[in-house]
Formats: C-alpha cells, sequence, structure tokens
C-alpha cells in the first residue's frame, strides 16, 4: 500500500516544492543495485543515489559496522580529545589517497569539505607569512556544494543570486564543455585543453597572482552535467598553480572512491592537487560524512609556523570524526579493497562506454559523454522549457520503466553503483533509449 504522507511539514531540498504534494516518489528500503518504493516495485539505481553508494545500498559489512558501534559509543567529542576511530579512519583514507596526501581532516558532507578546504588554503598562506594571498578561483557551471565559500567558488548562479553578495575576492573561468567539437567523444574530449590557458591570462590581466591563494576544480563537474576535461587541461591548470604558488585543490566528492576506475580522479589523471575534498563513497553514503585530504607538508606548515604566524587551524564540527561515521568509513575502505571494487569499476567502463554510445543517433540526443562509469546525456531542448524532456524522460523512467535516472537541466546523469553488471547496463540504457522514442513518437503526434 502506498504510504500516506503529511507533507506539512518537511522543507525538501533544491525541489519544487509547491509541486511535490501531488503524487510523490517515495524510497523505503534499498538493498545492492535496487531502490524499494513505498508500493512494492525494485527501481534500478542509475545513480548511486546521488553518486554516493558506490559499493551498492546497504552493504551488510558497512551496516554491521555502524550497528556495533552504535551500540558501543554513541558519541565522544573530539576537541582537545579524541577517540581511536577517528584516527583509524584516516589512516584508512590516507592509505589510498594519492602519494603525499597523508593528512586528514573530517567533517560532515561535501559542501563542509569545501569549505574546510577553502579555509585550509586561506590560513595556510598566512602561516608562511603570505597573507596577501587571499583571492579564491573556481569555475563556471562548478558545484562545491551549499557553503557560503561553496557557492561563492562554485559557478551556478541560481544557487547563489538569491543570497548576496558571499566571498570576497572570487573569479571563475570558463568551464571546458565545448560540444561543437567533442560531441560523442568515448572518454576524454580531444579539443579545448588551450581552455585552460586562460588561467594564466586572467591571472596577470586581472589580478596580482601573488594573491592568489587557490583554484578548486572538480576534475569532472559532476552536477552540472558531467562536463569532462579534455586532455592536458588539467596538467595545464596545475603547471600554471605551480608556477604561482597557488595552491590546487581537487573537488572530487564525485569523483572519488572508484567513480572513475582509480581511487580517486588524481590517480585517473595522473594530476596531483595538494587537497581533495570528497564525501558520499567515504561511507558509501551510510553515515554523513566529508573529509579533505592534504598534502603532508601544508598541515606541516602549520606545525612549524614560528613567531605570530604560529596559529592553530581553528576549524572543526562537533560531529568531526563522528564514532558512526568513521566506523562507516573504515568498513567502507575495507569493502572497497576486499571486493576490488576501483578495478572493478574500470573494468565494467568500457562496456558502460558502449551502451551510453548507443544512444547515438535516437531522437533528441545531443552529445552523449563518458568517463569511468559516469556518463552525461545531452538532449535537445524543448524551446522554451529548459530542461523539460530530461525531466518527462526522468519521470518516465522512474514510473513507468523502473529505473532511476538524474537530470540536471536538459542532461540525463548516470552514475551507477560500482557493482552494477552489464545487464543492469543494458535494462539501464534500453529504457532510456525506449522512453526517448516514445516522446519523440508523441510530439510527432502532437504535431
Ligand atoms: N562538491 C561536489 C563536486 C558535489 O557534487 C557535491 C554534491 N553533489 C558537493 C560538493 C556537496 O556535497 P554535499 O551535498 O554532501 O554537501
Amino acid at each position: 500500500m502506498p504510504t500516506t504522507l503529511n507533507t506539512d511539514h518537511f522543507w525538501m531540498p533544491f525541489t519544487a516544492n509547491r509541486q511535490f504534494k501531488s503524487k510523490p516518489r517515495l524510497l523505503v528500503a534499498a538493498s545492492g543495485m535496487h531502490y524499494t518504493t513505498d508500493d512494492g516495485r525494485q527501481i534500478l539505481d542509475g545513480t548511486a543515489g546521488l553518486w554516493c553508494t558506490n559499493a551498492g545500498h546497504c552493504h551488510p559489512k558497512i551496516v554491521e559496522a555502524i550497528q556495533q558501534q552504535a551500540a558501543k559509543m554513541d558519541f565522544a567529542p573530539v576537541f582537545q580529545m579524541g577517540h581511536p576511530l577517528a584516527f583509524e579512519a584516516a589512516s584508512a583514507l590516507a592509505a589510498i589517497a594519492p602519494e603525499g596526501l597523508n593528512r586528514v581532516f573530517f567533517c560532515n558532507d561535501g559542501s563542509e569539505s569545501v569549505d574546510t578546504a577553502l579555509k585550509i588554503a586561506l590560513a595556510y598562506h598566512r602561516v608562511r607569512g603570505d597573507g596577501l594571498r587571499t583571492r579564491l578561483i573556481g569555475r563556471e557551471r562548478g558545484y562545491h556544494g551549499v557553503g557560503f565559500g561553496g557557492i561563492a567558488v562554485g559557478g551556478i548562479a541560481g544557487n547563489r543570486k538569491h543570497f548576496g553578495p558571499t566571498l570576497a575576492g572570487v573569479d571563475h573561468l570558463r568551464h571546458p564543455l565545448d560540444i561543437a567539437r567533442n560531441a560523442f567523444s568515448h572518454g576524454l574530449p580531444e579539443h579545448g585543453a588551450e581552455i585552460a590557458d586562460e588561467f594564466e591570462q586572467r591571472l596577470l590581466a586581472l589580478h596580482d597572482p601573488a594573491t592568489v591563494a587557490a583554484l578548486i576544480v572538480e576534475p569532472v563537474q559532476g552536477s552540472t552535467g558531467v562536463i569532462l576535461p579534455p586532455k592536458g587541461y588539467l596538467q595545464k591548470l596545475r603547471a600554471v598553480c605551480d608556477k604561482y604558488g597557488i595552491l590546487l585543490i581537487f573537488d572530487e566528492v564525485i569523483t572519488g572512491f572508484g567513480r572513475l576506475g582509480a581511487p580517486f580522479a588524481a590517480d585517473y589523471f595522473g594530476v596531483m592537487p595538494d587537497m581533495i575534498c570528497c564525501a558520499k563513497g567515504l561511507t558509501n553514503a551510510s553515515v554523513p560524512m566529508g573529509a579533505v585530504i592534504v598534502r603532508q607538508d601544508i598541515h606541516d606548515a602549520f606545525m612549524s609556523a614560528a613567531g605570530e604566524n604560529a596559529i592553530e587551524f581553528f576549524h572543526g564540527y562537533t560531529y568531526t570524526g563522528h564514532p558512526l561515521a568513521a566506523a562507516a568509513a573504515i568498513a567502507t575502505m575495507a569493502v572497497y579493497k576486499s571486493e576490488n571494487l576501483f578495478d572493478r569499476a574500470a573494468a565494467t567502463a568500457p562496456y558502460f562506454e558502449q551502451a551510453a554510445h548507443s544512444l547515438k543517433g535516437l531522437p533528441f540526443v545531443k552529445d552523449v559523454r563518458n568517463l569511468g562509469l559516469v556518463c552525461g546525456i545531452e538532449l535537445e531542448p524543448v524551446a522554451g522549457k529548459p530542461g523539460a524532456r530530461a525531466f518527462d524522460a526522468f519521470l518516465k523512467c522512474f514510473w513507468e520503466k523502473g529505473v532511476l535516472i538524474r537530470t540536471t537541466g536538459d542532461i540525463i546523469a548516470l552514475s551507477p553503483p560500482l557493482i552494477i553488471e552489464p545487464g543492469q547496463i543494458d535494462q539501464l540504457f534500453t529504457a532510456i533509449g525506449d522512453v526517448l522514442k516514445e516522446q519523440h513518437a508523441a510530439s510527432s503526434t502532437v504535431a
């Protein structure tokens, strides 16, 4: 029986709350690759929840670790004291992080990890006596969560415009999406690395590079439509950061934990940032947790600073390294390792890529772009109704085909759990293809 809902109280995030009441989509259980709806239907999860349940839902080992910890110690303060699991979780994360990124600052989600990384960057320059470096640079269409730091460096007007001027001294580079030249690329786009040259040009033309603290980018821009870095693009950003002493922060909230078939996108691209923001797959989304993984010498600069620069990093959360989250993170890292899930994602990626590109030539499909187990399908927009076609596809996939996809504007984004099987990949893309054909048939009939 469908659940009867009182919708009078819960204020839903990023949701058209006014429209939601008519026919709620409700998920009540999850296991492996599937959700169960309140009316008992099984939905194949093509999005790992929100790019986060990389090991599949309700993994028994993670569930067990949380249950045991909940019964043993619910909470412990971590200011001026600690509990062993926080240290253990940091070690487990450092063990899979790129070489040299060894220090872990825990928080509760991706937004906090971004704001934490920005603050570490600003304070790091100060402890080294370089306090003029206060500018931060992000990119258009960058999504870095919803904290004030994140919306400032993020490049989405809609997330910012109702909240005033946010942070001062922030600039944005262009994003590298170029459908005209790169449509239907398999893997990384060939064209567009030169877009990164704008970074140095802007630094010199508009800013004094010695005033810039950090550049933050998602190696693959996820939420705004799966925007892949053209070949050589990230390397160029790294080189400019090195040239001018600017920290490079990778926001790997989506790309972390195997999404591209490597532990982090930094590993996949062979481009090392100075800090990595992560969350989501850190606990397989079982308990909220985020983290910033920091280059050892950035941390050490705080330890060795002297005189008036000798400051501690005054930042933290009541729930930093929360015992349940720490237990979940330790168990999750163990599952990734014992089930070899990052390699498994790499092995599945070619099949996923083929299936994604089978949509080429279907009605409305303007571009397909993919890497690892992430894919964006950009649709021709309906005139005057941005996002309408993709959202209609989402509804039809959910209600009629039993698959969960995600849409952002006119783009369908897919990011299944890393355990997805070939047959499930077929189910996912067949459902999307069928919906597009049905939409086309319906629009032809109307015309
Ligand atoms: N950064 C990126 C790249 C993200 O995709 C997200 C969330 N999708 C965030 C930050 C924010 O994470 P959270 O919603 O956990 O705060």
